[in-house]
């Protein structure tokens, strides 16, 4: 029987871009998912800031980006939880309900690579799960050589192992909160439900 992966794909979503579905549902496939579900974060610990859209906002956007596509999905735990959380405990939440015989990959994008290393207990999510960094338009290829002395060569032979080539779209969620602030087109960019309910809600506006 061959085994049953699932692809999970954090951010914060600020809005959803074509980025996000193309280049996560390339990787999805590539990995051979047999789901794909991005998980909104109420905050990345790494920004020093919190998302200009509040949290059911981005969750209807996702909602609206992957509607009709029957493999992706959209959960809200991160969203319902009282404070921030960490991969780590999101991994570990979808592992116990899939069970230990579900591979799970946690996609992450090459711009994401340098951060790892402040990422919450790395060294322990990177034995976790299945962390497949995605490359990604305006960043280099990933490459892990320097990790080896910190994480050691097992952990770095993982992440090598699970880099997905993915077509590189240049495109982030600020490039779009910056073009729309201006009045600027942003129809490539989105989905075009997404860039209804932006304007519907007065999104992104400059105020
Ligand atoms: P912002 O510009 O607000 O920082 P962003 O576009 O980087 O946002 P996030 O929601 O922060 O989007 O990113 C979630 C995940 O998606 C991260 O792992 C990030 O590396 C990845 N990602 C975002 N855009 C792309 C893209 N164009 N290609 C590949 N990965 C991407």
């Amino acid at each position: 029987m061959t085994e049953r992966r699932i692809a999970l794909f954090g951010g914060t979503f600020d809005p959803i871009h074509r980025g996000h579905t193309e280049v996560a549902g390339t990787a999805a496939r590539r990995i051979g998912a047999e789901r794909l579900i991005f998980v909104p974060a109420k905050r990345s610990p790494l920004k020093g800031f919190s998302p200009v859209a509040g949290d059911d906002d981005r969750l209807k956007m996702i909602a609206l980006a992957i509607d009709g596509t029957d493999w992706f999905a959209v959960s809200d735990r991160e969203l319902r939880r009282a404070t921030p959380s960490y991969t780590l405990d999101t991994v570990r939440q979808f592992q116990d309900e899939l069970g230990p015989q579900t591979p799970l990959y946690w996609l992450v994008g090459a711009d994401s690579v340098d951060d790892l290393v402040y990422w919450h207990k790395i060294e322990e999510l990177i034995d976790t799960c299945r962390l497949a960094i995605m490359y990604r338009g305006g960043y280099p290829a990933p490459r892990f050589d320097k990790y080896v002395p910190l994480w050691g060569s097992r952990r770095v032979q993982k992440l090598r192992k699970n880099v997905v080539e993915t077509p590189s779209i240049d495109l982030s969620s600020t490039q779009v909160r910056e073009r729309l602030a201006a009045g600027e087109d942003v129809s490539d960019m989105l989905h075009p439900s997404v860039l209804a309910y932006i304007r519907a809600r007065g999104l992104y506006r400059r105020v």
